[in-house]
């Protein structure tokens, strides 16, 4: 049996209209009287009521907050009102009580936290205890009380708290690590909760499968909600469910997070689908650093989705190799996007890669096999490769590589075997030179670029991106070519696609070359043809949405 499955469920009533009293033990709400004589709301009730994703609600007012909660409760039933973000919670509660007297179909978690367990309560234990009561009485179906408070309280106060008629949930927040989880539940089973939720903080990625682990041990004994937070936690956010979390956090809006890494509930339904998240969902992501804000998740959640493929895709945030391969390993994926800085060094981590990768020594896609095995390959190449072919022929075509990094290596070697003439420049002349000789290309001076005329000026370095302090590699002048194609994406219109155009010049965005990459990427994991324009329209309409924020 579960720990704190204290009552079978009782006849469902409508909670008591405002100005009736409490719920006390009437039964009603799905409430039931336990053998030891307290009334709570049955955790079947509660469980057949609620769907995957609590929304946290704030607000700086009571006012603010129901409003909030209004807007909420149209797209998701299931609702945490944070009482610990208003100055005083107790003047919030006689129109909460009528916000859930009015909208029988929505379920609440009432939450105080204290200051002190990380919330935004400055008052004492006896103020938060009081507070909890009576929004229990206001129609909370659930009070959150955190297990440094339940530890603290009296049994008799523990009990008071219970008769008002909410299921009990003793939570637990770690916000520096991942750790000792089992220990954390060890300590909170004697309250016998009807929900226990422990939350802790990703370091790493492989602090999720931690998370997931403990979810799958205990999932048998108690109801549980395990998530860990922080931009490493993503995962466990998406796939905690399916490891047994009975429901998961999500923020109102963004910028409105109760917690590290909490991510809009709307992303979470439409962009990750965890509603539909099962034992056979493959799993994906775009491994590197930065990812936080990579726009692959959006695009190859689409693709999965238009195309009805039960796969997610993730952002895999981490400077470490060895904490990716664990990740890979344990959940397991079934395929990477792989981005800095490990495109180089995946590689001797792999079954085996295609001949392109191995040449240019940097592979951005892996998959794992029907063998279970990893295999990787190089997409990059294709997408600078293909929409230049589209516009011009390639064979003895004067090309101007700038940078020498992983893109400069992808363009260099991809555009040579095509028969251009590829001239490398590179802010480290040491590494132009390198490439050039492996790549049989050439190198230039910065002073001869304005006297020598190119079919492709191509711009393989961070400059022109957004939130990099430099704007412009070239002046106008030095655009003496036919064609300017600029690797980065995200401004769409870089300073460098600007001033070409100004010039009457065509161009080639790098979201083409992006879409094209991640379309291939599409085609080599799920075996199908990639829905290319919808992926398009999606990364466009993004950076579309970024630059009017900005
Ligand atoms: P990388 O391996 O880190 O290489 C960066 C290159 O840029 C190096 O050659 C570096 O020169 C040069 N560089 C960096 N800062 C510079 C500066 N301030 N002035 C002059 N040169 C500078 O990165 P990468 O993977 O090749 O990516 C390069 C860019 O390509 C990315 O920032 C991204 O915008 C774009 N990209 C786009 C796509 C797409 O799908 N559209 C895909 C991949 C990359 P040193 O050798 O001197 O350090």
């Amino acid at each position: 049996m579960k720990a704190g499955l204290v009552a079978e469920p009782a006849p469902v009533k409508r909670p008591t209209p405002p100005g009736a009293g409490n719920r006390g033990s009437s039964a009603s709400n799905g409430s039931s009287v336990s053998d030891r004589g307290v009334a709570v709301t049955s955790t079947h009730f509660i469980r057949s009521r609620i769907g995957k994703i609590c929304v946290a609600i704030t607000g700086s007012s009571p006012a603010e907050m129901l409003g909030n909660a209004e807007q909420i409760v149209r797209e998701n039933h299931f609702v945490e009102f944070r009482l610990d973000y208003l100055a005083n919670p107790v003047a919030a509660l006689p129109k909460l009580k009528q916000f859930l007297y009015e909208r029988s179909e929505v379920t609440a978690i009432g939450t105080c936290r204290r200051a002190a367990t990380g919330g935004k309560f400055k008052g004492t234990i006896a103020a938060e205890l009081e507070i909890l009561e009576k929004a229990a009485q206001a129609g909370c179906h659930l009070v959150d009380v955190e297990l440094q408070t339940a530890e603290h309280l009296k049994p008799a106060q523990l009990r008071k708290l219970r008769e008002q008629g909410a299921a009990l949930i003793v939570s637990w927040h770690d916000f520096e690590a991942t750790r000792d989880l089992d220990a954390i539940f060890e300590r909170i089973k004697p309250f016998q909760p009807e929900f226990v939720k422990i939350v802790s903080t990703a370091k790493t990625l492989s602090d999720n499968v931690t998370m997931m682990r403990f979810l799958d041990r205990r999932r048998d004994e108690a109801n549980l909600i395990g998530i860990s937070m922080g931009d490493q936690g993503t995962i466990s956010r998406v796939l905690g469910l399916r490891a047994g979390s009975v429901f998961t956090f999500a923020s109102a809006h963004a910028g409105k997070e109760t917690g590290p890494g909490q991510i809009e509930a709307r992303t979470l339904r439409e962009t990750w689908r965890i509603d539909q998240i099962d034992a056979s969902t493959k799993v994906y992501g775009v491994a590197g650093n930065p990812v936080r804000h990579s726009l692959s998740p959006l695009m190859q959640n689409m693709a999965f989705r238009r195309e009805t493929v039960n796969a997610v895709f993730l952002p895999l945030q981490t400077t470490r190799m060895n904490d990716l391969l664990t990740l890979t390993r344990e959940v397991p994926l079934h395929g990477l996007a792989i981005t800095m800085p490990f495109k180089s060094e995946i590689i001797r981590h792999l079954e085996k890669t295609d001949a392109l990768s191995e040449k240019i020594g940097a592979c951005n896609t892996v998959v794992r096999a029907q063998d279970g095995k990893l295999y990787g390959f190089n997409t990059d190449v294709a997408a600078i490769v293909r929409p230049l072919e589209r516009r011009l022929p390639l064979n003895r075509a004067r090309i101007l590589v700038l940078g020498a990094g992983g893109a400069g290596r992808a363009a260099a070697f991809g555009l040579a075997e095509k028969g251009a003439e590829v001239v490398i420049w590179n802010r480290t002349p040491e590494t132009a030179k390198k490439l050039a000789r492996q790549a049989k290309a050439k190198t230039i001076r910065r002073e001869q670029i304005a006297k020598t005329s190119f079919d492709v000026i191509l711009n393989a370095t961070p400059i022109g991106m957004r939130g990099n302090k430099a704007t412009s590699l070239l002046e106008p002048k030095e655009l003496n070519t036919r064609l300017v194609f600029d690797l980065v994406y995200n401004p769409i219109d870089t300073p460098l696609i600007r001033m070409a155009r100004e010039k009457g010049l065509p161009v080639v965005t790098g979201v083409e070359m992006f879409v094209h990459q991640g379309a291939r990427q599409f085609e080599i994991w799920t075996g199908k043809p990639a829905p290319e324009e919808e992926m398009l329209r999606v990364v466009v309409h993004a950076l579309r949405q970024e630059k009017d924020k900005s």
